[in-house]
C-alpha cells in the first residue's frame, strides 16, 4: 500500500476539518488565573507586581526588554509568583491572581502605565500596550523579540481564516461570527501596509461566502479539505510564490502570516483594548460535541474542560493543540495563553495500546514528510541516543505537521523524536 493509499484510507477522514459548532460561547472569567511571564524562545517579561498586590483587569503586570507588555486578565489579588508548566512542556515563571470584583483599568490609564502619552500614541505604541505582538515588530519564526535588522518590507500578508488542525475551528468561527469587524480590520491593515497584497486563506466550504464578504479587501484563497493542503508552511509558500526556508521566519521573505484572531486583536488594540481573552476549540471523542469558547487568558485547562462538563479519567490524555501536532499535557493546571487555539481530550479507549514499536523500515514516514526529511533515520538515531548523528539529517526543517506519525504503522512518536533532535545542542 502506498502512502497515498494510506492518506486516502478511511482513517484519514480525521484529517478533514471538523464541522463547526455555529457560535463562540463567551465564558465568565474563572476565580483564578495563571499568567505566564515567559513564552519560551519568544518573550520574557519582567514582573511589575509582587505577591499581595491588588491588580485590576487590563493592568500591566509584566514588561519585556523591548517594551511589550502582559496584562492581568481578571481583577484580583496576586497570591503567588512561581513556576508552572506551559503548554509546550516548558517550566516558566507565572503570576497567580485570585479574582475580586474591582472594575477594569481604562484605556488611557493603560497607556499611562506603559509610559505612553494617551494624546498621541503611535500604532506601534497601541499594539505593544495592548500586548499584541505584530508581525511588523517580530521577525522570528516563533515571534521572538530579535532585532528587525535588515528584514525586507512586508509585501504579502497571509491571514489564516481556518486552522490547520482538523479538530480546531476557532479561526473559521471568528471569521464567520465577527465578519463585520474582520472587514474593518482588513481596511485598517491596508492603511498600515498599503503596499502589501492581502491574502485570506479559508476553508473550501467558506470560499463563496468569503469571496462575497471580503471582496475588495483581500484575495480569498480557498484550501481543500485535504490535510496536506492546509499545512500552513506549505500553503503560504504556494499562495505567495515565495520559498522561505522552513527554519527561517516568514518576515525574511517579505511575508507576514497572522491568524484572523491576531488580526482582530490588532484591530482591538488600535481601538485601545488590550488582549486579555482567547478563543479556543475544545474537542474529544465521538460522544462529545466540540465547542468553541472565548475566555480569560490564564484560565487553566482544568477549568476550561470543567466548564463543558468534560471529565478527564485515568488513562485519558489532554493535548494542547490538535491530535496531529499538539502537545500532551503534564498537568491540568497549565493555563491558556496567547498561542493556543485548541484542546483535545483523547479518551483512554481511543488510545492505541501498542506504541513505539520497532521500526519496520516501511518508509511511509519519509514518503509522507512535508519537509522531505529522512524521518525514520532521525527516529532511529534518537532511539539509540545518537543525537549528534540525528542532527546531520536536518531535523530543524521539520514543520511539525504530524503526518509522519500519522502514517507510521509502528505508532512511533516521530514528531517528538524529530523535535528532540532539532533541539539537540551537543
Ligand atoms: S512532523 Fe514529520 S512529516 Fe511533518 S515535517 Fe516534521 S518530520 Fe516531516
Ligand atoms: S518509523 Fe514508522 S513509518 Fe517510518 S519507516 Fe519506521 S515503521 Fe515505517
Amino acid at each position: 500500500m502506498s502512502v497515498l493509499d494510506v492518506l486516502k484510507s478511511p482513517a484519514s477522514r480525521v484529517l478533514a476539518p471538523m464541522d463547526c459548532t455555529p457560535e463562540i460561547i463567551d465564558l465568565p472569567a474563572p476565580d483564578r488565573v495563571l499568567i505566564p511571564l515567559e513564552y519560551p524562545g519568544k518573550i520574557l517579561f519582567r514582573p511589575l507586581v509582587q505577591v499581595g498586590d491588588e491588580v485590576v483587569c487590563n493592568q500591566v503586570i509584566g514588561r519585556s526588554d523591548r517594551n511589550n507588555f502582559i496584562h492581568a486578565s481578571i481583577s484580583g489579588k496576586v497570591v503567588e509568583m512561581r513556576t508552572m508548566w506551559a503548554a509546550r512542556s516548558f517550566h516558566v515563571p507565572a503570576v497567580v491572581i485570585e479574582k475580586s470584583d474591582a472594575p477594569p483599568l481604562s484605556g488611557d490609564e493603560l497607556l499611562r502605565q506603559c509610559d505612553i502619552d494617551p494624546r498621541s500614541p503611535t500604532r506601534l505604541d497601541l499594539l505593544r500596550a495592548a500586548g499584541v505582538i505584530s508581525p511588523w515588530t517580530t521577525p522570528g519564526r516563533d515571534d521572538s523579540e530579535a532585532d528587525l535588522g535588515d528584514y525586507p518590507d512586508i509585501e504579502q500578508i497571509v491571514i489564516k481564516g481556518m486552522n490547520q488542525e482538523p479538530t480546531i475551528c476557532s479561526f473559521r468561527l471568528l471569521l464567520r461570527t465577527r465578519s463585520g469587524e474582520v472587514q474593518q480590520a482588513l481596511r485598517r491593515l491596508s492603511e498600515i501596509a498599503p503596499q502589501a497584497r492581502i491574502l485570506l486563506a479559508v476553508c473550501k466550504a467558506d470560499a463563496q461566502w468569503a469571496g462575497d464578504t471580503f471582496s475588495g479587501l483581500a484575495d480569498v484563497a480557498p484550501l481543500s479539505n485535504n490535510f496536506r493542503d492546509r499545512i500552513e508552511r506549505k500553503y503560504v509558500r504556494r499562495l505567495t510564490g515565495v520559498k522561505v526556508p522552513n527554519k527561517a521566519s516568514y518576515r525574511s521573505g517579505g511575508i507576514a502570516v497572522i491568524s484572523v484572531e491576531q488580526l482582530l486583536d490588532m484591530y482591538d488594540a488600535l481601538e485601545g483594548l488590550p488582549c486579555i481573552r482567547k478563543t479556543i476549540t475544545i474537542s474529544s471523542g465521538k460522544e462529545f460535541t466540540p465547542v468553541t469558547v472565548r475566555t480569560a487568558l490564564g484560565t487553566s485547562i482544568g477549568d476550561l474542560l470543567a466548564s463543558q462538563g468534560l471529565v478527564v479519567e485515568d488513562g485519558d490524555r489532554v493535548i494542547m493543540g490538535g491530535p496531529m501536532a499538539g502537545t500532551a499535557q503534564f498537568t491540568l493546571e497549565t493555563p491558556l495563553s496567547k498561542f493556543q487555539a485548541g484542546i483535545h481530550v483523547l479518551k483512554a479507549k481511543d488510545i492505541i495500546a501498542d506504541v513505539n514499536l520497532i521500526c519496520v523500515n516501511c518508509g511511509r514516514c519519509t514518503q509522507a514528510c512535508s519537509s522531505n526529511l529522512q524521518v525514520h533515520l532521525i527516529g532511529r538515531c534518537v532511539e539509540f541516543d545518537q543525537l549528534a548523528e540525528a542532527t546531520t539529517y536536518y531535523p530543524g526543517a521539520c514543520i511539525e505537521c504530524g503526518l509522519c506519525a500519522f502514517v507510521c504503522p509502528a505508532h512511533r512518536p516521530l514528531v517528538q523524536m524529530v523535535k528532540m533532535a532539532a533541539n539537540y545542542r551537543g
